[in-house]
């Protein structure tokens, strides 16, 4: 028997009303035990509040005034009615709900889903009315509470606070019998980056499935990462033997996946930015000269053979005037890895053997290099490599491993990749990239904007958003058009779920946790006002004297700084010597 629809309202109605992680996970556990296989997959996606996994095409393209069109014809109310209501309750799903459907609770699962689908797949002239008349057809057949659910899922705001990691956690249980062998499936996500299809697979197969994946052309996997240390000589502690160092470019990072004639750029955030670099994606073309080959490198932007500031590069991430941009930013892609080749894989092959590989595959040329770098043991070569990178102007370098244990590894921010920057070297400040929750209305010089932005780090371990500092400073005119523009879409009417705020911090705005901003810091210390580490340590953390940096597009937000990269931080800079 196909699950109905309204099981899974109602499934969200339970989501909705807990706060605790442990019984999230009990309801998750419970309702993906009851589906089946292939309703597993679409229930993971539906329950982030998308239907497909990052890398494809997961918009709907539906506008709130195309949803409220598509209200009006389902519940035959007025549009007057229905804006009303809408501004009254700020939110579409909550209207849809109180002006009840007329369904008979019959929808299931899929049906709802390849409606969802065929709204994202219309296109071409007429293609608004069509999306319109598939959404007003399904909630001409959806009860009340269905009704609330299928709104918030088209408009993108179904946010139950339910991470990837929780569903994680869940298929541990659900499909494998216990938590335990959660690390395990973490690590085939981080190579599927496929949710549902990951799903999927553990209901068919328990853990066994963790084996069937390994990288495949045309589907990313996360990037490998790196570790930061306090000093050159600790590199060389942890990277023993010889070091390849490599200059370290302030850009994008980039995903290449080449099949033949077809090419595509994945970003950090796995999401398809071929469109955003066609220079990029005609270089790679000529430049690559193996049929098939999955390739990983930073893209920077490049003025008279100079590279220029990230900043400027974030304009090329457009969807409208490319062909402009194109001409007044050209970038340029810096290769330092090779994934896979022809037909495989190179995850398993150590860091020498895939650099040796990556040589031979790229033709050197105007917009496609190779790293620049050098491979001694000694910390004088590695020092001077890195002065020599600084000064032209570069961000500093990466010292990645060249032992047998240099694989690849998705996701992971090990140790065989360390980055050493000229911030650090100088000893100055660090800097955090943090997720904005919330934000405090300004006064003076400030009304009518943002006074300052409260600002989490990501806890890895319970999946949540903790409170590490409120930012103030650092912003030009330019910086409140943006911030302003990319923080309205992520508006909350109450605390999201999976934000940890203390009673002290509570803001004037709360936001989804959705937009990163790198901070400048200049010092950790204990604050019973932040919820950062306090469930490890008996006080919070807070960063003080913060200051704006910049937006990082090109970050999400479980890619910001982690509570544990701050623990850790904390222990070693500020602990006050022994006496
Ligand atoms: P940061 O904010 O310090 O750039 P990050 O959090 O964006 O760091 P990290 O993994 O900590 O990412 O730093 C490594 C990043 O540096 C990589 O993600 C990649 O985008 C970039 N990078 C630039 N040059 C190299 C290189 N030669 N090898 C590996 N990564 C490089």
């Amino acid at each position: 028997m196909p699950t109905l629809f309204k099981d899974l309202a109602s499934f969200y109605d339970e989501l909705e009303a807990v706060s605790s992680h442990l019984k999230l996970r009990e309801i998750l556990v419970r309702f993906f035990k009851r589906l089946s296989a292939s309703e597993v997959k679409i229930t993971a996606y539906l329950t982030l509040g998308t239907i497909g996994p990052h890398y494809e095409k997961t918009e709907l393209g539906i506008a709130e005034k195309m949803a409220i069109r598509a209200v009006c014809s389902a519940c035959d109310v007025s549009k007057e009615k229905a804006t009303k209501l809408l501004k009254q309750q700020g939110d579409l799903g909550g209207v849809a709900e109180s002006l009840g459907g007329r369904g008979k609770n019959q929808l299931t699962i899929q049906q709802v889903y390849h409606t969802f689908l065929a709204v994202r797949d219309a296109s071409g002239g007429g293609s608004q009315d069509k999306k319109i008349q598939l959404l007003t057809g399904i909630l001409k057949s959806a009860s009340p509470a269905e009704a609330k659910y299928i709104i918030r899922i088209a408009l993108g705001k179904l946010r139950l606070g339910v991470a990837d990691k929780s569903l994680l956690d869940a298929f541990a249980i659900a499909f494998t019998g216990s938590i335990d062998n959660k690390e395990m499936i973490e690590d085939s996500y981080n190579v599927c980056t496929d949710i549902g299809g990951l799903g999927e697979a553990l209901a068919k197969k328990g853990i066994k499935a963790t084996r069937q994946f390994d990288i495949a052309l045309g589907r990313p996997v996360q990037s490998m990462l790196a570790q930061r240390v306090n000093e050159v000589p600790e590199i060389l502690e942890k990277i023993p033997g010889e070091i390849a160092a490599e200059e370290k470019y302030d850009g994008e990072r980039m995903q290449i996946h080449k099949d033949g004639a077809r090419l595509i750029a994945f970003s950090r955030r796995l999401e398809n930015i071929s469109a955003q670099y066609p220079e990029i994606i005609e270089a790679a073309r000529k430049s690559i000269k193996a049929k098939t080959t999955v390739l990983d490198g930073e893209v920077v932007a490049v003025k008279n053979g100079k590279i220029m500031p990230f900043q400027l590069l974030m304009q090329r991430r457009r969807k409208y005037n490319i062909e402009e941009y194109r001409v007044k930013i050209p970038t340029v892609i810096f290769l330092f890895d090779i994934l896979y080749l022809n037909g495989e894989s190179l995850l398993k092959r150590s860091y020498p053997e895939r650099k040796k590989l990556l040589a031979s595959t790229i033709r050197d040329s105007e917009r496609v290099k190779l790293a620049g770098g050098v491979t001694s043991a000694r910390i004088d070569v590695i020092q001077a490599f890195f002065e020599k990178s600084v000064k032209r102007g570069l961000e500093g370098i990466i010292a990645k491993s060249t032992g047998p244990e240099s694989l690849y590894k998705p996701g992971k921010r090990g140790w065989a990749w360390i980055k050493w920057k000229k911030e650090y070297a100088q000893g100055m400040r660090e800097t955090f990239d943090l997720a904005v929750v919330g934000s405090y209305a300004g006064k003076g010089s400030r009304k009518g904007r943002f006074g300052a932005l409260l600002c989490a780090a990501y806890n890895k371990q319970n999946a949540q958003f903790e409170t590490f500092t409120k930012v103030g400073s650092g912003f030009t005119e330019k910086d409140f058009v943006q911030l302003k523009k990319a923080l309205h879409p992520l508006e909350a009417r109450t605390k999201p779920k999976l934000v940890r705020i203390e009673k002290t911090m509570l803001p004037d705005t709360y936001y989804e946790p959705g937009l990163v901003i790198e901070v400048l810091g200049a010092e950790i210390t204990d604050s019973p006002n932040h919820a950062a580490a306090k469930d490890v340590l008996k006080t919070g953390l807070a960063l003080r004297f913060p200051r704006f940096i910049r937006i990082r597009k090109d970050k999400g937000p479980t890619d910001a700084t982690t509570v544990k990269e701050i623990i850790a931080l904390h222990k070693k800079k500020y602990k006050k010597p022994a006496r």
